[in-house]
């Protein structure tokens, strides 16, 4: 997956056509997609499918769960809103009965809020409806790239810790206050701690790719991060982007 996807956001459309023009076979691959909107579920299953992809529905969150649990998949595409269990409770269970899965989770909602909730119930990603499916794509690749790694529910790096679940952050055992898209940018710096990590990268993860972001939103949100973490603590890389400076 090359080309970063911050083009205006499609809807759904067809994504045989799409998959059939950028065809890049992936090997069998198994995803569960849970989503309760038949057509979506459906179109997304032919998609995926025309990708290479061994796909598997579920229309709820009680079947999703179990599918999850013991189907052996590679990752899981998760509908918020489900009938009898919804998204966010489904991936909840998963991780706190240790499956790592990797979570991609579709929202029809839209606000860094609902975004934030997704993230700290242990999902991996997320997007809003209506999403481009070349996006949706690239996002599925990076999380597959990852792979189902165990991934702690408490963060640190250095004297910093994030509990994504009590959306806590402490620095030096100092309790810090942040704003939602403040956690998220921590939040997503810390996963990638070690790294470079460049603006797009950030708008594409931490903002909306369905919403037009100000060019300089991430300065100005590295900005107030600084202020309420240390100055030193994040570190620019000049031409590359930002990282969490080393410990
Ligand atoms: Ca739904």
């Amino acid at each position: 997956m090359c080309g970063r996807q911050k083009t205006a956001c499609h809807l759904i459309g067809s994504p045989g056509a799409i998959a059939a023009s950028e065809a890049k076979p992936v090997s069998r691959v198994r995803l569960l997609v849970v989503e309760d909107e038949a057509r979506l579920a459906a179109a997304l299953q032919r998609g995926l499918q025309a990708e290479g992809f061994a796909v598997d529905l579920a229309g709820d969150g009680v079947q999703g769960l179990e599918l999850a649990r013991h189907g052996g998949y590679d990752a899981m595409i998760l509908d918020v809103m489900l009938p009898r269990l919804s998204g966010y409770r489904v991936v909840r269970q998963l991780r706190d009965e240790r499956h790592w899965l990797p979570v991609l989770m579709l929202s029809a909602k839209d606000g860094e809020y609902d975004q934030a909730d997704g993230l700290d119930c242990g999902a991996d990603d997320y997007l809003t409806k209506p999403f481009s499916y070349v996006v949706l794509l690239a996002r599925l690749r990076a999380l597959l790239r990852r792979g189902g790694r165990e991934r702690p529910v408490v963060l640190t790096h250095g004297d910093v810790e994030l509990d994504p679940a009590e959306r806590r952050v402490t620095v030096a055992g100092r309790e810090v206050t942040l704003t939602a898209r403040e956690f998220a940018l921590l939040e997503y710096l810390i996963r990638h701690a070690g790294q470079v990590v460049s603006k797009t990268e950030l708008l594409d993860h931490v903002w909306d790719a369905s919403l037009e972001t100000a060019p300089n939103a991430v300065e100005v949100y590295v900005g107030y991060l600084r202020r309420k973490i240390g100055r030193d603590r994040l570190e620019t890389v000049r031409g590359a982007g930002y990282r969490l400076a080393a410990v």
